[in-house]
């Protein structure tokens, strides 16, 4: 650039990518597929993802009632919240028609006092972590009978965050359903699977909800169905190097062999990109500002994320989640929206 500065990574999201993933975890589990756009849309900014997947997802979940109302401005699927923020707000939740979550008990019974509430999905969720807003398989039964004489309509779930438990977390889950059966709840709707449990196979019940795969993360450890990376990132390349033999590519204590060639690229972790230390194909390395790409590739400018490529793999070079790799990309993005933008932090949406 005139100016001396050299333009940063440029950070797109494929529309259709994240479209095809939706198709491809229906076919590959057979099961209605929700996104979950909580956390802003994974970064990438809710109301973005929700205009893409609008009639292909089966519906949204969202974090809370602040995101409810963005969706409903856009959508008018199926969508459930995660947080209980008490009485009156998941009753604001149940106004516009959302599916409410419930894990206190103040809050069903306020529900349930309204006039129309066989009117009302409520979801009840076992708690089998910290920091869940779902309740714990003590309480199933004191919740299932105002439920049973209330009229709503029950979804239960859980969330499998830890795959070491998977198998009694799942006995435990299905004890909390029998407890809702048992005490006169016809159970409408069950949901357990996210991204990672899904990819395992063996969904449970009719509908999983699907995050971080909806970017292409997830890889299925079954069939040939093929995840996309729906994210892309395309940096300058800034300079090609040959090594004498001594030349390290990044972190590690090796030197590159003599006569070999990496290219380097303007795009590191303060862009949103992940920190790498350990090769990912043909990436050798990332740190802040620049990355290193074995080979002298062709061109002013590469991709160095896209289509062909696995987030999983890639997360695991670099010792994180694929969540934090997605999420990490769509703040950047977003703040990269905002530059262009220039007055007034006007988000393109
Ligand atoms: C975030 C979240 C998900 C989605 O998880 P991914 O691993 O991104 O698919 C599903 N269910 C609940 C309850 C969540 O909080």
């Amino acid at each position: 650039m005139a100016d001396g500065s050299v333009s940063a990574p440029i950070i797109s999201l494929s529309g259709a990518a994240l479209r095809e993933n939706v198709r491809s975890w229906k076919r590959l589990t057979r099961a209605g597929v929700r996104a979950v756009v909580k956390a802003d849309g994974y970064g990438f900014g809710l109301e973005r993802i929700v205009r893409e997947l609008d009639g292909v997802a089966d519906g949204f979940v969202v974090s809370d009632l602040n995101e409810f109302e963005r969706l409903r401005s856009l959508s008018s699927a199926p969508a459930a919240t995660l947080y209980d923020g008490g009485p009156e707000y998941v009753c604001r939740v149940a106004d516009l028609g959302g599916i409410v979550n419930i894990a206190r008990f103040d809050s069903l019974a306020a529900l349930a006092r309204r006039s129309n509430a066989s009117e009302v999905t409520a979801r009840v969720g076992l708690r089998l972590a910290a920091g869940w807003s779902a309740i714990d398989i003590d309480d199933a039964k004191e919740y299932a009978h105002l439920l049973s004489r209330s009229g709503m309509r029950v979804e239960l779930w859980t969330h499998l965050s830890n795959p070491a438990t998977e198998a009694e977390d799942r006995e435990l889950f299905a004890r909390f359903v029998a407890l809702f059966r048992e005490n006169g709840v016809e159970v409408a709707g069950e949901d357990v699977e996210s991204t990672f449990p899904a990819a395992r196979g063996g969904v449970w019940g009719g509908s999983i909800r699907i995050g971080v795969g909806l970017f292409g993360s997830g890889t299925p450890g079954t069939g040939n169905e093929r995840l996309t990376c729906a994210i892309e990132v395309r940096a300058t390349v800034l300079d090609r190097i040959f090594s004498d033999g001594t030349l390290r590519a990044g972190y590690g204590p090796d030197a590159l062999p003599c006569g070999s060639q990496v290219s380097v690229l303007r795009c590191g972790y303060s862009d949103g990109f992940p920190r790498v230390t350990r090769p990912y194909r043909s990436l050798l390395s990332v740190g802040m500002q620049y990355s290193i790409l074995r080979d002298a590739v062709a061109g002013d400018e590469c991709q160095l994320l896209g289509p062909d490529d696995d987030l999983d793999e890639l997360a695991a070079a670099a010792y994180v989640l694929p969540h934090q790799i997605v999420t990490g990309l769509g703040l950047a993005s977003q703040r990269q929206a905002c530059f262009a933008y220039n007055s007034g932090c006007d988000i393109a949406r």
